[in-house]
């Protein structure tokens, strides 16, 4: 994979936290419920997330696969 900005490879790792992450067009209150055309990614009340993604650290960009998330939206 290469870095959309610099073209450089990126390293491949993971992206890893806890309970709920989305990409969202707005800040949105806490609970991240996805509007149309937003997409969650994760929501484990009490466990990890970890998804594969890479990373450029001179342009400090990080790429994630969510393939595998069966219920997204958009
Ligand atoms: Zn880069």
């Amino acid at each position: 994979m290469n870095c959309p900005q610099c073209n450089s490879e990126m390293e491949q790792g993971f992206l890893q936290g806890r309970q709920r992450v989305a990409w969202v067009k707005k800040r949105h209150n806490f609970t991240l419920l996805p509007k149309p055309g937003e997409i969650l990614l994760a929501n484990n009340a009490f466990g990890d997330f970890l998804f594969p993604a890479w990373i450029c650290k001179q342009c400090r960009m990080i790429l994630l696969d969510y393939a595998d998330k069966a219920d997204c939206k958009g």
